[in-house]
């Protein structure tokens, strides 16, 4: 499909959230504290920022013990974890994880290229940052991302 004929899609369905706090912010809904479930869309990533977020979720940052899980579904999410720029195959998949998960939910942008497009803007095959394509609720900046970091924006939403 065309990158133009993507962007038209894009646009005539861009979701459109209900107002909350300003937005990026760092924190998620109060429906989500104490348990949030993770559906991770990977939209162009280098896979660094997926090294950090197994590192997150592993034996020694352990973020399930705060009350974040990553699960396999987006219907079974909370919300996304999205990682990378958004590339032209991944634009709308990436629309249509988030049109499946339900409300309330969160987006968390994880990365330079996920937040500003990083070391990839200009590329030939990128449609643009996360924002561009989906409303993002948590933005973690880092090339890649310091575990720690991943783990403070997860406690943010569920406050453990
Ligand atoms: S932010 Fe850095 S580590 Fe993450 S996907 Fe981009 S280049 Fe890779």
């Amino acid at each position: 499909m065309a990158i133009s004929t993507v962007l038209r899609i894009l646009r005539a369905r861009r979701v459109t959230e209900p107002a909350g706090p300003s937005s990026p912010n760092q924190t998620g809904p109060d429906e989500l504290a104490g348990s949030l479930q993770l559906r991770h869309v990977d939209a162009g990533s280098c896979n660094g920022c997926e090294l950090e977020i197994a590192s997150a979720f592993g034996p020694v940052y352990d973020a399930e013990r705060f009350g974040a899980r990553l699960v396999a579904s987006p219907r079974h999410a909370d919300g996304l974890l999205v990682t990378g720029v958004v590339t032209r195959n991944m634009a709308m998949p990436l629309l249509k994880t988030l049109e499946a998960t339900p409300r309330p939910r969160v987006v968390i942008a994880v990365g330079d290229c996920a937040l500003t497009c990083g070391a990839f803007r200009g590329g030939y095959g990128v449609v643009g940052p996360v924002a561009d394509v989906v409303p993002v609720d948590i933005e973690i900046p880092g090339c890649p991302p310091d575990p720690t970091a991943i783990l403070e924006a997860l406690r943010s939403v569920t406050r453990l």
